[in-house]
């Protein structure tokens, strides 16, 4: 890989890198879109990261289509694919680990332990890897780019970071390879996360609403469909402390089950 990229470096070529753990939609495709506007040559990494999973999590039966995604690669003009192997990315005796402390400790981080040193870690090795001049990542894991942002300034990666925003589908579920394991029931019952936020949006700009009613509206909402909420909070969207005040960039943001499927999705609201 690392050769690829120098040759390309060689002709003066600029690269992005678009990290995925694969089993693409048009979420990851809008990332390499973006990815194709900013630089002369597009990697994709495929890597379903066995270190950002705890032990109770999905790892095992996380969707893999390597064939499909290398033909959606392809069609949307990806110049290559860097799809390693477990064993290729974590040889038997690492012990080497990249931590941020600071961003990755609430929201998704207090749910799901290790899980951002995995992602940390694992994102610094594919820039290591790829050696790109810009990384692309989706605005739907708002809390993973917060804390790759924090890593790379302050491990002086050479690159930049670019945000994409969160595609859904036609009726507002934010895209997501997890999507998959939704029953018909729990996909249509999942549509109130997405809609709860919406409605939280304009409850924050036009209504009277506090920020923790607001808050309580979009669990309530929820788990009215039966969801069960792992967190719903309203945080400042660049430092994800706790806003109390309707104001600055808000980053409203949310997990829930829906039967054993772990969903979040995220809107930042500019309180002008
Ligand atoms: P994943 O394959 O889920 O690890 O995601 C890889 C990249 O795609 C991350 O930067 C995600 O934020 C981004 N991504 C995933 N789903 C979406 C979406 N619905 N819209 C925009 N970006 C997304």
């Amino acid at each position: 890989m690392q050769s690829f990229s120098k040759e390309l470096k060689k002709k003066g070529k600029s690269i992005a890198v678009v990290p995925t753990m694969g089993f693409l939609h048009e979420g990851h495709l809008s990332l390499i879109d973006t990815a194709r506007s900013k630089a002369d040559a597009v990697v994709v990494t495929i890597f379903v990261n066995p270190t950002q999973f705890g032990p109770n999590e999905d790892f095992e039966k996380y969707p893999r289509d390597f064939e499909r995604d290398r033909q959606l690669c392809e069609s949307g003009k990806a110049d290559a694919v860097f799809a390693p192997s477990p064993e290729e990315m974590y040889p038997g005796n690492a012990s080497t680990w990249v931590s941020e402390e600071d961003l990755s400790r609430g929201l998704c981080g207090k749910s799901r332990p290790g899980h951002f040193r995995g992602v940390t870690t694992v994102v610094a090795k594919l820039f290591n890897a790829t050696l790109p001049d810009m990384a692309v990542f989706g605005q739907k894991d708002a809390q993973q780019l917060a804390v790759i942002k924090r890593m790379a300034r302050d491990l002086n990666f050479s690159l930049e970071i670019i945000v994409a925003p969160i595609v859904r589908e036609k009726d507002g579920l934010a895209m997501s390879s997890r999507n998959k394991y939704l029953s018909p029931d729990e996909r249509k019952n999942a549509l109130s996360i997405s809609q709860a936020l919406f409605s939280a949006e304009n409850d924050v700009k036009n209504s009277r609403l506090n920020i923790e009613e607001i808050i309580n509206k979009i669990k309530s909402k929820i788990s009215a469909f039966g969801g069960k909420v792992d967190y719903v909070e309203a945080v400042d969207a660049d430092t994800l402390k706790p806003a109390t005040e309707k104001e600055g960039r808000i980053l409203l943001a949310a997990a829930a089950f829906f039967g054993p499927t772990r969903l979040i999705d995220n809107i930042i609201i500019d309180v002008k």
